[in-house]
């Protein structure tokens, strides 16, 4: 059984889909592991430390991955390698199934078998394999650190000779994965910190985080099935932003990473708000590419309102390359164990993370928003 992996490090993407500790125990455990020349660069790690952990680096992309029986990536497949991939291969990566679900197509109609990192059930079982918390988990600590790089202000409380600073006041809104690691590392930066979901879940962890919790009353339910925030309705979004805007003036920093699966982000802070807000404050939004939390914030960009710097990163997880791999790797190694008995590949379809993170299978589209979304484009066509 061989496994692939290609170089990512072409544009912005800078991690590797395993790194060479995973690698060392896949070849204990009877895989071939086949490594694009330069694949780790982005995250550190050489050629050199590949072939150390048993793995055979490779120059010749049409030989890497055709010869794969599985393909690991980080991001979707390119069309450059979507040429080489034959019936009876598996791909396993970030493949963005709804934001491109004519990819996924192509790779069913070619017979490949692909299972998407976002799809990964959020259960207790699957949290080994849970890409989407690993990585986000990374944004949110970094979010933190690119609000105080541009923040002209301390962070923590300091006494010092010259006179007393206070700490930066930060307000983290959406508190999941990655608002969960933002206030943690705003707490630890020594900021006072405040956080907003409209899951009154998250109240107590945010509370055991050291931050406070901002209760809204909404009166309509919040929570879908399977844990996962609700689209609210347009009146209970102004009459959260009502709440919240004395919570956003007084705020150093805005932390925004509010999103709602298959939805546009919902809109948290506007304009008016960001007026009333100190000149020199700083906004983050994490949701820039999903439509943004932020009005006017862009995605890639940082851009300034009314004296107030708002930051639109996109793929932060990339700029944490070395540990982001690390961790993605992990996941996906995980999710390989489920698919192999007895030194061979043997899908089981029965469980409900391989049939829930299974795509295409057998030229079946098995997921039905992918199914969905593919029987849009030919209603388009
Ligand atoms: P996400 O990225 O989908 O959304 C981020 C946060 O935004 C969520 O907390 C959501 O409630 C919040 N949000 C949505 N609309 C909002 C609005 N209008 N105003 C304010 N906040 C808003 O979330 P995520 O981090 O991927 O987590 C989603 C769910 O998955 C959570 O229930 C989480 O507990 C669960 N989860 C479970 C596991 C597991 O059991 N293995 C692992 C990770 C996450």
């Amino acid at each position: 059984m061989n496994i692939a992996v290609v170089n990512e490090n072409r544009g912005f993407e800078r991690r590797v889909a395993l790194v060479p500790a995973v690698v060392s125990t896949l070849v204990k455990q009877g895989w071939s592991v086949t490594i694009e020349q330069g694949a780790g660069l982005g995250a550190a790690i050489s050629d050199q430390a590949f072939v150390e952990a048993g793995a055979t680096i490779a120059t010749d992309i049409a030989a890497i991955v055709g010869s794969a029986d599985v393909l690991v990536k980080v991001s979707p497949i390119t069309p450059a390698e979507l040429d080489h991939l034959r019936s009876g291969q598996i791909v396993i990566g970030f493949l963005n199934p709804l934001g491109n679900p004519q990819t996924i197509g192509q790779l069913n109609d070619r017979g490949v078998t692909a299972f998407s990192m976002e799809m990964i059930p959020r259960t207790s079982r699957a949290q080994s394999m849970d890409a989407l918390s690993s990585q986000a988990s990374i944004a949110g600590y970094k979010a933190v650190l690119l609000a105080a790089d541009a923040l002209p202000r301390y962070f923590p409380m300091l006494t010092t000779a010259a006179g007393t600073i206070p700490p930066a006041k930060v307000l983290v809104m959406g508190a999941g994965v990655a608002g969960l690691q933002a206030i943690a590392t705003a707490r630890r930066l020594g900021a006072t910190v405040e956080a907003y979901d409209i899951r009154p879940a998250v109240k107590e962890e945010v509370q055991s985080l050291g931050a406070k919790f901002i209760d809204v009353a909404l009166n309509e339910e919040t929570v879908a099935t399977g844990g996962y925030a609700k689209e609210i309705s347009q009146n209970a979004q102004e009459y959260a932003r009502q709440v919240l805007t004395k919570h956003v003036h007084d705020a150093d920093v805005v932390i925004t990473t509010a999103q709602v699966p298959g939805r546009k982000a919902p809109v948290l802070v506007t304009e008016a708000m960001i007026l009333g807000m100190k000149p020199g404050s700083v906004i983050v939004d994490l949701a820039a590419d999903q439509g943004g939390n932020c009005e006017g914030s862009q995605p890639g960009q940082t851009i300034e309102r009314h004296g107030v710097k708002i930051l639109g990163p996109v793929n932060l997880p990339s700029t944490v390359a070395t540990h982001a791999s690390q961790l993605y790797s992990k996941n996906v190694s995980n999710l390989l164990k489920l698919m192999v008995k007895e030194a061979t590949i043997a899908l089981d379809f029965s469980d409900d993370i391989i049939s829930g993170a299974c795509l295409c299978h057998d030229r079946e589209v098995r997921n039905q928003r992918v199914k969905d979304a593919l029987a849009q484009l030919q209603v388009q066509v």
